[in-house]
């Protein structure tokens, strides 16, 4: 031990047996934390300003006393938090976080394995190669697929759609890029218009496409894309000269969880040559239940699939994934060499290198946490949680539709369900004339939009609003694997005693229409 002959010489590693002790006081402070996390307020009541003040302090010139730092968690952090761990957290589309996800992320951390490159990461590239390939089993994806997990769903979409742009014909996109001064016409995306996902434009922004490549096809009155005019529109753009390269359809869709006819957009696809991608970021992971797979027919056809292991899988963040069909195109998009990436003389100790399969050259060990958790609750265990998640959204489609205070404004397909608080009284001035009804609705937005910003306030569960053609409704994405029917009646009946109130109040405050 050269380095401790010198006294001068700084050792940053704790002694075994303070680490030992201070690992086990931070495992307390963790499962202290869970086992009230049915019982925590849901959001702070801290405010943005507040929060911030928590933690201005200068740049720490000296080191403190590890037991301070790490005292952090239950003093300035946990009071801040909004906890996405809460059976009452419905609020975009979060997952819980699984016990195996904070192991496993501990014990990923203690390898600090980079899995860019094989060598770097032999167990850990094994295990995300593993973990790739049960996923795309248990949702009746192709058995060759490949993949990579990535950041979130947003990266999955980037990597698959940069992957779709490589690979249109005709155009040497390696060497060029976009500005291949061969190239004449516009690239065209298509998404359905109601419920393409915001995501799809960061990727465009991205790659440099521009807004205007997404084209927005018209859905059914069900928010599934209508198939006919998608094969109408990529016929017209073609014609025009431009190059519709890529379809994405939903699998599972944000505002209503809806499932986009799959098999009909994979015929369309396949007839004019363009790659069919399937954002299941919200529902890939429904297909592994028997009783919802057939609404994912087609799911098998697609060039590649986007889920999001972080939200419906419950694994902590962060952790998205991208399935490819054919690997090889995957690899030609994103490969890349160095001198020093390499060996020179070919051998048994090397193997996949996950950097040449997407965005990011060095990357986490991100897969031991859902491969983890994958084990712990088995195929089995995971379709009940979702089968769970899909039951209270059903409950709660039946308290709204039982409720004449209350709104369906969907069918629930899985686990996400949007709905609106709507009196009676408004209701029946609605139907008297066009005026009455847009009066309505301007008020029921505001009153909606009122009972979500008060059930955050109360810290008793958090939920948001969102647009179902252009109105105001609230939003419950229900992917927390501790919900139960209990919470589902438990928040129904706190909307109701908000929305009676609230109204109530605007009555006083004269916004009301009655
Ligand atoms: C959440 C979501 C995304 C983006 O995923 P992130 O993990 O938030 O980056 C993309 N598409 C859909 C349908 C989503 O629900």
């Amino acid at each position: 031990m050269p380095s401790s002959n010198n006294p001068d010489w700084f050792n940053p590693d704790l002694p075994p047996e303070d680490f030992r002790s201070l690992g086990y006081h931070v495992v307390d402070m963790i499962a202290d934390h869970l086992r009230r996390i049915n019982d925590v307020r849901v959001f702070p009541e801290s405010t943005a300003d507040e929060v911030a003040a928590v933690f201005d302090e200068p740049v720490p010139d000296q080191g403190q006393d590890p037991r301070a730092v790490v005292n952090a968690f239950t003093e300035q952090i946990l009071p801040h938090t909004t906890h996405l761990g809460s059976p009452r957290y419905f609020a975009f589309v979060n997952g819980s976080g699984t016990m195996m996800s904070i192991l496993g992320d501990a014990m990923a951390s203690a390898l600090n394995m980079n899995t860019g490159g094989w060598k770097a990461s032999p167990a850990a590239t094994e295990i995300e190669k593993r973990t790739l390939a049960w996923l795309s089993e248990l949702i009746g994806y192709a058995p060759e697929a490949g993949g990579i997990l990535t950041s979130g769903g947003t990266m999955a979409n980037v990597t698959a759609i940069a992957t779709a742009l490589r690979t249109t014909e005709h155009y040497d996109l390696m060497a060029h890029g976009l500005q291949d001064p061969q190239r004449t016409g516009h690239f065209r995306l298509y998404m359905s218009d109601h419920e393409g996902h915001v995501s799809i434009k960061r990727v465009v922004d991205l790659l440099n496409l521009g807004r205007e490549t997404i084209r927005l096809v018209p859905s059914h009155p069900d928010f599934t894309m209508d198939a006919a005019a998608l094969d109408r529109m990529i016929a017209e753009d073609k014609a025009q000269g431009d190059l519709p390269f890529c379809v994405v359809a939903q699998a599972g869709s944000i505002n209503v969880g809806a499932i986009d006819p799959l098999d009909a957009i994979a015929h369309v696809c396949e007839q004019h040559g363009v790659w069919f991608h399937v954002d299941g970021a919200c529902g890939a992971v429904g297909a592994m239940l028997p009783e919802k797979r057939a609404l994912y027919k087609g799911l098998e056809k697609a060039d590649s699939v986007t889920l999001d292991p972080h939200k419906w899988l419950y694994i902590a963040y962060e952790c998205g994934c991208l399935l490819v069909r054919d690997p090889e195109k995957l690899h030609r998009a994103f490969s890349v060499t160095a001198s020093y990436l390499q060996g020179i003389l070919p051998t048994e100790r090397t193997g996949f290198q996950f950097f040449e399969r997407g965005p990011q050259m060095s990357r986490g060990f991100r897969a031991l946490k859902l491969w983890m958790t994958i084990k712990h609750y088995g195929a089995e265990g995971y379709r009940q949680l979702l089968r769970q998640n899909n039951l209270c959204a059903a409950h709660l489609d039946t308290l709204v539709r039982a409720s004449d205070d209350f709104e369906a404004l969907h069918e629930p397909t899985l686990y996400i369900y949007s709905f609106r608080y709507a009196p009676p009284d408004y209701r029946t001035r609605a139907q008297r004339s066009d005026e009455d009804r847009a009066e309505v609705d301007a008020y029921l937005d505001v009153l909606n939009q009122r009972i979500a910003d008060t059930i955050q306030a109360t810290g008793f569960a958090f939920l948001m609003t969102t647009q179902i053609h252009g109105r105001t409704v609230l939003r419950l994405s229900i992917c927390s694997h501790r919900t139960t029917l209990a919470d589902i009646d438990a928040v129904f009946a706190k909307l109701r005693t908000l929305g009676e109130m609230l109204d109530r109040e605007a009555a006083l405050d004269n916004l009301t229409m009655a």
